[in-house]
């Protein structure tokens, strides 16, 4: 699933083709994947509309028009929006296909979890879930503070923890493992066991890891494509995602794999306490 920078570099390979685009016409060929308004509203209230700019919240890609309006998508599993020409052949699955001025945007999703919302300059969002994401990792004021005000007393795993988007935005399984393998922290830990100076290090720890997967232009593992169809290169630099039986790469032990909070979880038994 594309987590934050993912979702961040989809924004940014987007960028230089949206704003200043109108949409002409929309054409609905699955309807499900439009949570809000109904599709035919969503069709109508969006055609004429033009792209003022683009933004991020946690793993919600944001399109905001001239007229206040917002186009809200969430790709959870394997959505993509995909900027191409019209002769470009589209990805099998593609069930939007909004015609610009120049171009086309195109939404595909092979298993049809992804969510695209519309929202209204008059209409509260109590229902894209974006209301209830804590705070953004990567902007300023976030701290060990924002993570121990909210998690110290849980007594669930840390890693459920940090994955909670309403404590904060963005991280998925990538992530996590990569954040907790950083700070040197067992993921199966329980939240309320960690001592202060541990909440310091998984927030520092956060950002920068964040900040080089952005660098990197997001990991892809199978399905995760940018705004233009290229692939990210952050795979080849994770360092406990996926590892499970391989050499850590910081002390050699052998990396074990397990299941915390549901989740394929991956972690150094010496690096990490
Ligand atoms: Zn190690």
């Amino acid at each position: 699933m594309p987590e934050l920078p993912e979702i961040e570099n989809l924004k940014r390979s987007l960028e230089p083709y949206l704003p200043g685009q109108r949409i002409q016409s929309v054409e609905v060929r699955r309807s499900e994947v439009i949570k809000h308004p109904d599709a035919d509203s969503f069709v109508r209230d969006l055609c004429g509309k033009q792209i003022k700019s683009l933004s991020r919240r946690g793993k919600y890609l944001r399109i905001h028009m001239e007229d206040g309006s917002m186009l809200v998508a969430h790709l959870r599993m394997t959505g993509r929006l995909l900027y191409s020409e019209p002769e470009q052949a589209e990805l099998p699955h593609t069930h939007l296909c909004f015609q610009l001025e120049n171009g086309l945007l195109r939404y595909s999703d092979v298993r049809r979890f992804g969510c695209l919302w519309l929202i209204a300059p008059w209409e509260d969002d109590d229902f894209t879930g974006m209301a209830k994401l804590g705070p953004e990792p990567l902007e300023e004021g976030f701290s060990a503070a924002c993570l121990m005000q909210r998690l110290s007393s849980r007594k669930t795993s840390i890693k459920q923890g940090i994955l909670d988007q309403g404590v904060i935005a963005g991280l998925g399984n990538i992530y996590a493992d990569e954040a907790l393998f950083e700070a040197g922290i067992l993921p199966q830990r329980l939240c309320s066991s960690l001592r202060p100076e541990e909440w310091q290090t998984l927030a520092a720890a956060i950002p920068p890891i964040l900040n080089s997967a952005i660098q990197h232009r997001g990991t892809s593992f199978s399905d995760y494509l940018d705004g233009e169809g290229r692939k990210g290169e952050n795979q080849m630099f994770l360092m406990a995602y996926q590892r499970g039986g391989e050499p850590c790469l910081r002390c050699g032990a052998r990396m074990e794999k397990t299941r915390v909070a549901g989740r394929g979880t991956c972690f150094c038994p010496r690096c990490q306490k």
